[in-house]
């Protein structure tokens, strides 16, 4: 077929597919040329201050000049080879500023594409570990509601089966084990029957279970929720007591966008298992990582078959690990928290104003997150051409209209997106 007759936005709208999209005439989309800063210069000549860091990631901003370089020297010594019996100092020297930076009881790297896939990786090596004690039927997981985990067919296991579809799904989707979304705020401690929905389903069916998964401190996809730190103390003393790893899947809040580096550090206890991705290269390269106790690596290293059963062609892309490398580093000699409480701070007298708005619910700042949850759910295409007409680029998704910008963002730059955000919301 030969679509070279049709406009840019005629391939666009009838041969791409967009994120959670679909193919045809209606699902417009805005043509982007750069971006620099926190700024995405859009083809036609307008310029979007950006508040979302291309979902959590684009912590230092677009067109960074360290990062640019560093990747300019690997480009030119390699930028890909196989990683099947082959390593680099890009691998080596990210994992190790990896094993430094994360809870210390984390020691081991595995490398992979997205965040999806180090989730799918983290729960088949919850598997793996339990099949090498001898308890091959440990193979389910508990979630928790309102979580999001990624978008393959294990990971939206994981999902809230509401928002995830689990119906259309079904004959597939594995079925796992569903508690309540935690409800206790962020800051407070939570009473113990939060928990009596885990202990319960833990009490019945241990057997079968071999980790808790759960997004600590804030559940992003699902609902952009920020709970109690104490909930998570209390998962994990549940979790040891009835022989159950636990997963913690900071690939959203990771790298400071909580106000603390991981989000567990909001909590004296660690994960078994962390998955880490979208901040993790500032936004440059796919990459994600999860990291695993010594416990659980030997154990899986010992069992049968003696190895763990998955490899991905890119795994540890050179590229890739330079990016993060240099993103990490960059971050940690930046006055990071600092800047994201100057954020947290800006969003909430900036977003304050929303909540005297009739069709408004609620409005909550987390770190370098802001929400403002409204009544109803926004129609994406009224909404995003008046955030457009604004001058900002703010995506919504059901009732949430929310940013978390890049943490470099400048104070001004910041009000004029709490103003667009006020003023659309107002318009509907
Ligand atoms: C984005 C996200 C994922 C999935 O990452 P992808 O890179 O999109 O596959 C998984 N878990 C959480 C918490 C996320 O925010």
């Amino acid at each position: 077929m030969n679509i070279n007759h049709l406009s840019a936005s005629n391939i666009d709208q009838q041969h791409i597919w967009h994120p959670y999209s679909a193919i045809g005439a209606g699902h417009s989309v805005f043509h982007v040329a750069s971006a620099d800063g926190c700024i995405l210069k859009l083809q036609d000549g307008r310029e979007l201050i950006d508040g979302m860091a291309s979902w959590w990631s684009v912590i230092h901003g677009y067109n960074n000049p360290q990062i640019n370089e560093a990747l300019k020297k690997q480009l030119d010594l390699m930028s890909h080879v196989m990683f099947g019996g082959l390593t680099h100092d890009p691998a080596i020297k990210l994992a190790t500023k990896l094993i430094e930076i994360t809870p210390p009881t984390l020691e081991t790297v595995f490398f992979s594409d997205s965040g999806s896939v180090a989730v799918e990786v983290a729960m088949k090596m919850a598997i793996q570990y339990w099949a090498s004690k001898n308890l091959p039927q440990k193979q389910h997981f508990i979630s928790a509601r309102n979580g999001y985990h990624g978008d393959t067919l294990g990971t939206m296991s994981v999902c809230d089966p509401v928002t995830g579809m689990h119906s259309l799904f079904s004959k597939t989707l594995t079925q796992q084990y569903f508690i309540p979304a935690p409800q206790t705020p962020f800051g407070e401690s939570c009473d113990e029957s939060e928990l009596t929905d885990l202990r319960q389903t833990l009490e019945n069916h241990h057997h079968d279970i071999s980790a808790i998964i759960i997004e600590p401190i804030v559940q992003g996809a699902g609902g952009m929720r920020f709970y109690s730190a104490d909930y998570l103390q209390k998962t994990r003393a549940l979790a040891d007591e009835f022989g159950v790893l636990l997963i913690f899947d900071e690939i959203a809040t990771g790298f400071g966008r909580t106000g603390k580096l991981f989000a567990c550090e909001h909590t004296s206890i660690t994960p078994d298992i962390m998955c880490i991705g979208k901040a993790l290269t500032g936004g440059y390269m796919t990459l994600a990582a999860t990291l695993t106790t010594r416990d659980i690596s030997e154990t899986i290293s010992s069992g049968d078959p003696g190895i763990f059963m998955h490899g991905p062609t890119f795994m540890a892309n050179p590229l890739a690990c330079t990016a993060a490398l240099v993103s990490t580093t960059l971050l940690l000699e930046s006055p990071w928290e600092k800047r994201i409480d100057n954020i947290e701070q800006q969003l909430k007298q900036g977003l304050e104003q929303c909540i005297t708005l009739p069709n408004v619910q609620q409005v909550r700042v987390l770190g370098g997150i802001g929400v403002v949850e409204l009544n109803e759910s926004v129609d994406m295409r009224t909404i995003q051409p008046l955030f457009v007409e604004q001058g900002v680029w703010i995506r919504p998704f059901g009732k949430l209209v929310y940013v978390m910008p890049p943490y470099i963002i400048k104070d001004a730059q910041l009000k004029t997106l709490c103003d667009a955000i006020y003023h659309v919301i107002s318009a509907l």
